[in-house]
């Protein structure tokens, strides 16, 4: 589900085909995240979060210097543990974090000729993007169906501006919610 969850999440994002991966970085705006959500069982909410990695540790080269690893570790273990800070449950519903995992989707570098670019050029534009997935488990006490969900993910991550939610199997009802402000219904 949560595989079916990303998938989802990439094709709103306009991304077509595996074909397309590459050409998707360079799509992909800056500060602007992707939320897939779904109500799994009445208690259980699965969500995945899809953020260019400069909103998240402020850069998106693979990293190299010591440095630069900490503050992607930083950034990523804080997407894991303020978990509760990014989703905010109605407190009377007792949900609690059950699993996240994150994955930086680091860009790789053109081999060939790319769309049209000669190999010179693609290497220069090579390596500058990466994206990264956050997925996240929460279970609850009592049932999720018709509760607002809120959210935290500008005031963690001050790169985050816009949050793009997706319920799935409803994308008629897809919702932006900018700089946390609004909820969701579940
Ligand atoms: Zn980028």
């Amino acid at each position: 589900m949560i595989r079916y969850l990303f998938l989802v999440a990439f094709i709103f994002n306009g991304y077509e085909s595996v074909a397309e991966a590459r050409k998707s970085y360079k799509a992909h705006v800056h500060g602007h995240a992707t939320l897939g959500i779904s109500v799994e069982k009445p208690t259980i909410l699965a969500a995945e979060l899809v953020v260019d990695s400069a909103s998240i540790y402020g850069f998106e080269y693979a990293p190299v210097k010591p440095e630069d690893k900490k503050k992607q570790k930083e950034g990523l273990d804080k997407l894991k543990g303020s978990a509760l800070e990014l989703f905010k449950f109605d407190s009377s519903l007792g949900c609690k974090l059950t699993s996240a995992t994150v994955t930086v989707i680091q860009e790789s570098k053109p081999k060939k000729k790319v769309y049209g670019y000669s190999r010179r050029k693609a290497k220069l534009s090579s390596g500058e993007h990466s994206e990264v997935k956050a997925s996240y488990s929460f279970s609850c006490k009592k049932p999720l169906k018709g509760t607002k969900l809120g959210f935290g993910f500008s005031k963690q991550f001050k790169g985050i501006q816009e949050l793009k939610v997706i319920p799935l199997g409803k994308s008629d009802k897809t919702q932006i919610i900018e700089n946390d402000v609004g909820a969701v219904e579940l």
